[in-house]
């Protein structure tokens, strides 16, 4: 089974095209995944309290941090100042 990549479109993240193209590692760039990344059972919630939309959004900053981090780390790509 073949699923496609939670992290990327076709291979590439939008939001890291400005660092190597986006290039996907979670993927290697396929944008197809051998398992499927969706954790089971999850819902989408169409309401969110405003409350639980500044969390979800303060999260998704942090994450989002990470990942570049994590990415960065992966491509031994150290921060310049
Ligand atoms: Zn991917």
């Amino acid at each position: 089974m073949r699923f496609d990549c939670d992290k990327c479109k076709n291979g590439k993240i939008t939001r890291y095209m400005h660092i190597d193209n986006g290039f996907c590692y979670k993927c290697n760039g396929t944008g197809k995944l051998s398992y499927d990344p969706t954790p089971k059972g999850a819902v989408i919630r169409e309401e969110w309290s405003d409350r639980e939309r500044m969390e979800i959004k303060e999260e998704q900053e942090m994450i989002e941090k990470a990942e570049r981090e994590n990415w960065m780390f992966a491509n031994n790509i150290e921060e310049y100042y």
